[in-house]
């Protein structure tokens, strides 16, 4: 079931305020968040992920979060969302009124260990008691299984230990289920038979995808999973991220490449493109370097091709 409204095909969350941050060793201060996300919103972004509840030891980048999200308001036609790893993250959502929010374990038990100092099992069983809490609190609650197409790791990942997982996901009451490949190990066959296996077993659920570009794969995983049904997609605006576990990491698919590759093949996004570049602009500007996305060197350069 995707119940987006009927003037947009596909949702784009923008997460290069959490996702595409939270490695920069550069803090950004609310202000220059604030901004970030009025050019993102102005470009017609839908949803955007603005922060994370993580401790401010762990990722500094992140501290303001609170602060980010009192500043914001409530906003209207944008749905702010927020990751909270546990209780006090909740505590911390709750107390800025933050609408949605979104969590998310690892399947695959070794990075589950190295990154959350948890079995994958104890962490999935925490994970579903903080969904039951924040439904009970009224939240809109998004649930994501990392590594869902492989691990650096572990290598494969059985689709029955997805599944199994999803299922104790459902049955706590989740909203949406974000399938992760945060290594950037999933292809096109890999995504469709996952999802495909995913909303047969929970057809009246949302999935959204998160699809790192690792591999130089991101687009093509995320039209494969366009074709297999799912219609919400985590993207970053200049394809900011990474990860400094993963070898060679990269960020999330670049919003504007996403817009343009929908957007080329008739699919709404209800992103302008041209309005969205302010946005990267702005990021390369504040970052003093150019971002992977493609779009924006398409649209800098002057229109001379000699071969
Ligand atoms: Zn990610």
């Amino acid at each position: 079931m995707q119940d987006l409204d009927s003037q947009t095909s596909i949702l784009l969350e923008d997460e290069a305020l959490r996702d595409g941050l939270q490695i920069e060793s550069q803090l950004f201060t609310v202000a220059q968040k604030i901004e970030l996300f009025k050019l993102l919103k102005s470009a017609g972004v839908r949803r955007i992920q603005v922060g994370s509840f993580v401790h401010p030891k762990i990722v500094p980048q992140m501290a303001a979060t609170d602060e980010l999200i009192k500043a914001l308001g409530k906003q209207h036609d944008t749905v702010i969302s927020a990751l909270i790893l546990n209780d006090k993250g909740l505590e911390r959502a709750l107390a800025c009124s933050v609408p949605h929010v979104s969590m998310s374990v690892s399947v695959s038990d070794t990075h589950s260990r190295k990154n959350a100092r948890k079995s994958a099992a104890d962490a999935l069983d925490s994970m579903v008691d903080l969904i039951k809490n924040a439904r009970n609190q009224g939240l809109e609650v998004r649930a994501g299984l990392q590594s869902a197409f492989g691990c650096v790791y572990e290598g494969s990942i059985s689709e029955s230990a997805v599944l199994a997982a999803a299922e104790r996901m459902m049955s706590a009451g989740v909203d949406e289920i974000n399938l992760a490949d945060s290594t950037g190990m999933a292809n096109p066959l890999t995504i469709r038979s996952l999802v495909h296996k995913v909303s047969e077993r929970f057809p009246e659920t949302r999935i959204s995808l998160h699809l790192h570009d690792t591999r130089g794969l991101g687009l093509a995983n995320m039209f494969s999973g366009y074709e297999a049904g799912v219609r919400i997609f985590d993207v970053c605006a200049g394809g900011l991220g990474g990860c400094p576990f993963i070898k060679g990491a990269a960020g999330n698919v670049p919003t504007e490449d996403a817009v343009h590759m929908f957007e080329s093949m008739g699919i709404a996004t209800g992103i302008d493109l041209k309005t969205l570049m302010g946005a990267v602009d702005f990021l390369e500007q504040a970052l003093e370097r150019p971002l992977p996305g493609r779009m924006k060197k398409v649209s800098s350069s002057e229109p001379i091709c000699n071969s």
